[in-house]
């Protein structure tokens, strides 16, 4: 089956340091295996999640912020099997690249995932996409027989930004605040929306909530986004699994109890 999981969906400092939502980035089943920003916990919730992190194809980190990059080193030892062997990608935004060593650079083949460089992983075609003031992060484009699958990483709204996800079938977007916070190097509801209508994918999914976002509920702040522009939204939670044929979402059993309220 065609997925992605959602190994964590945290986002911002506080969340991160007091794991109110995991960490761990996404995990997604495509044509290859390959996780998407493993954050600090990301090794423990693939494991967690049932999913085998010596199965990975491929590591991607859209920039230098510790929610994004911490697990990368790890998840290549299991990618590499105990670094026994060279095996994989690991595809890095430029300001990324000194934040895994040497040696586990050494074990893999090494993309820098600049905006708009398209490379393969395996049979797996991805593109990097631009992002807007979040210090040289990439979003990343998953050209994948199951549809088009799209991330924004951190970023920013900019109207320069919607021609990079135009024919996504599902759209994930970093949500960190509510619609009553506005930042200018983060999405809130209210840009999230702005990109979802020009973009209008089959599915969109927020992710990557911070403090007030958790506070407010994501699930609220979802039904907002579906009501304003007519395409479906959901708040991942954690250990949420999205199927990608049906885009129908489950939870597994064996995922914490304050994950499945909204909280
Ligand atoms: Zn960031």
């Amino acid at each position: 089956m065609a997925s992605i999981t959602f190994l964590g969906t945290g986002g911002g400092r506080f969340v991160i340091l007091n794991q109110r939502r995991y960490s761990g980035g996404l995990w997604l089943d495509l044509e290859e295996t390959v996780a998407m920003d493993p954050g600090p916990g990301a090794l423990i919730r693939a494991l967690q999640f049932k999913k085998d992190p010596q199965k990975l194809n491929g590591v991607l980190v859209s920039h230098n912020h510790i929610d994004h990059y911490n697990d990368a080193e790890i998840l290549v030892e299991a990618m590499t099997r105990g670094m026994k062997t060279k095996r994989g990608t690991l595809a890095l935004a430029v300001n990324a690249l000194d934040y895994v060593s040497d040696y586990h650079k050494s074990f893999v083949e090494l993309i820098t995932a600049e905006p708009q460089k398209k490379f393969r992983i395996g049979s797996l075609k991805i593109e990097a996409l631009p992002t807007s003031n979040h210090g040289g992060a990439v979003g990343f484009r998953f050209h994948s027989k199951h549809g088009e699958i799209t991330c924004t990483a951190d970023t920013a709204y900019d109207k320069e930004l919607v021609k990079h996800y135009k024919g996504s079938k599902v759209l994930i977007m970093n949500t960190i605040f509510p619609s009553s916070k506005e930042i200018d190097v983060h999405l809130n509801t209210r840009t999230a929306a702005l990109l979802l209508k020009a973009v209008r994918p089959k599915l969109a999914v927020l992710q990557h909530f911070g403090m007030t976002m958790l506070n407010c509920g994501p699930e609220k702040e979802a039904k907002k986004i579906e009501e304003e522009t007519g395409i479906r939204t959901i708040a991942a939670r954690d250990g949420m699994e999205l199927d990608l044929e049906t885009l129908a979402e489950s939870m597994p059993v064996n995922v914490r109890q304050s994950c499945l309220g909204s909280y």
